[in-house]
């Protein structure tokens, strides 16, 4: 396999600080957070005690004010290890860069470090139940009354939706003018009329709390509007390519992962006398996706690359979460294969894996969508 050689010393004693801390304080719980539907909460202050969130903020912030790779690192991790439920990566990858960037001083002060610390648990919503693609539908309204925003409209799809203590909200504030005339909300978990619907029960990533989201007539103060009226989607459209990197990240790591639990186990069981291991379709099966997930890491490894150097466009970001999320489905489907009955039982990593797998074509922007801002990087942008 290529070395890889974006990572310092520094960060690969990260990797296995984070990777003792996921063994210690998630993987012997997660099971048991599957069945409830949410990760238990204390797991978010273990974390920030840890010092496993918000990690890429500035220290006066309450972050570590480290680079990406050590975000890169821990979805790598939580990829290797399975255990989906744990939505640090919005939290702290998406969430919290909007306020860092965004945000006003006051803003950052009374958000920043309470995430970092685990205490402040973070989620955006964009998609509602007739817009999720298409967000320009949005229908959730914030309208100026005052020194108030009075917002009214539901979403769905909200990941930590259910445990979530401030939500950045997408509203329209100009509904006439589409795109141009939405913005950035910070809503609050005890507002009056802020209510949190049912925790959605999904195919795979069972332990994570996503929820619908009901706002009736929340009267936010505009001190809680993110950055400026109406530019909602400029800052929207700002983080897109770090964030659709993140579903690549995850889906290389996953197809990783799931190639190596497939090599021990058709190295163990036997059937006719031999060991599955020993027929040459697994081999050239197992060989030719190790060949596609080594290519895939080494574009994403590009890509992170790119991102420190501030230069990885939406275009490329599209290609590798689109290409990227596509692969793990194949992967993870052709292991499921070779573990044979015992792939479809939820016991085993794999199967577990394979229900977790499906949404990564879908959410971050559809694997359509992806497809979309490329052709528009070749001037066949849909008119
Ligand atoms: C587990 C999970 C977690 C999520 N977390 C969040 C979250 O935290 N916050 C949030 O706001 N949202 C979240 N989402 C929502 C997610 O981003 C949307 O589901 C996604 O963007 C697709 O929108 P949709 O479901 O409305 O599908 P639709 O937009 O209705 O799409 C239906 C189909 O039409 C296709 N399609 C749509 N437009 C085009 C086009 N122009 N060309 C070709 N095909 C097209 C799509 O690709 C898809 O195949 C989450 C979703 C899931 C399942």
């Amino acid at each position: 396999m290529i070395d890889r050689t974006i990572f310092s010393e520094e960060h690969k004693q990260f990797r296995d600080s984070f990777r003792t801390f996921l063994a210690r304080e998630v993987a012997p719980f997660h099971e048991a957070w599957e069945e409830q539907g949410f990760v238990d909460r204390k797991v978010w202050s273990r974390a920030g005690e840890a010092g496993f969130l918000c990690t890429s903020m500035p220290t006066e912030y309450g972050g570590a004010g480290a680079d990406r790779l050590y975000s890169a690192i821990m979805f790598e991790e939580i990829a290797h290890g399975g255990v989906s439920g744990l939505g640090f990566g919005l939290h702290s990858d998406i969430v919290a860069p909007y306020i860092l960037q965004y945000g006003t001083e006051e803003q950052r002060q009374k958000y920043l470090p309470g995430m970092a610390r685990g205490e402040i648990v973070s989620a955006i919503a964009m998609s509602e139940p007739a817009a999720g693609s298409d967000l320009q539908g949005i229908q959730t309204t914030a309208v100026r009354d005052g020194d108030s925003y009075v917002v009214n409209g539901s979403k769905t799809f909200v990941t930590n939706g259910w445990h979530a203590d401030l939500v950045i909200t997408v509203a329209k504030t100009n509904p006439a003018a589409g795109a141009k005339g939405t913005s950035l909300l910070l809503l609050e978990r005890d507002m009056p009329g802020f209510e949190k619907g049912k925790r959605l029960k999904k195919v795979g990533m069972k332990a994570q709390d996503t929820s619908e989201l009901f706002m009736n007539d929340v009267r936010v103060p505009a001190k809680n509007l993110l950055g400026d009226e109406n530019k909602g989607f400029v800052y929207l459209m700002s983080e897109l390519p770090w964030e659709r990197l993140q579903i690549a990240i995850v889906a290389v790591a996953s197809a990783q992962v799931a190639i190596d639990w497939t090599v021990q186990y058709v190295r163990e069981r036997k059937v006719f006398g031999t060991t599955v291991a020993s027929f040459q379709n697994t081999r050239f099966k197992l060989a030719e996706l190790q060949t596609e997930v080594q290519i895939a890491r080494v574009f994403v490894d590009k890509c992170l690359e790119l991102l420190l150097e501030k230069k990885l466009d939406t275009a490329t970001a599209s290609m590798a979460k689109y290409w990227c999320s596509d692969l793990q489905g194949k992967v993870i489907d052709e292991c499921v294969q070779l573990h044979g009955g015992y792939g479809y039982m939820w016991e085993y990593p794999i199967a577990r894996a394979f229900a977790d797998a499906r949404v990564q074509r879908i959410y971050g922007g559809t694997n359509e969508i992806m497809k979309e801002l490329i052709t528009r990087s070749m001037g066949l942008g849909a008119k």
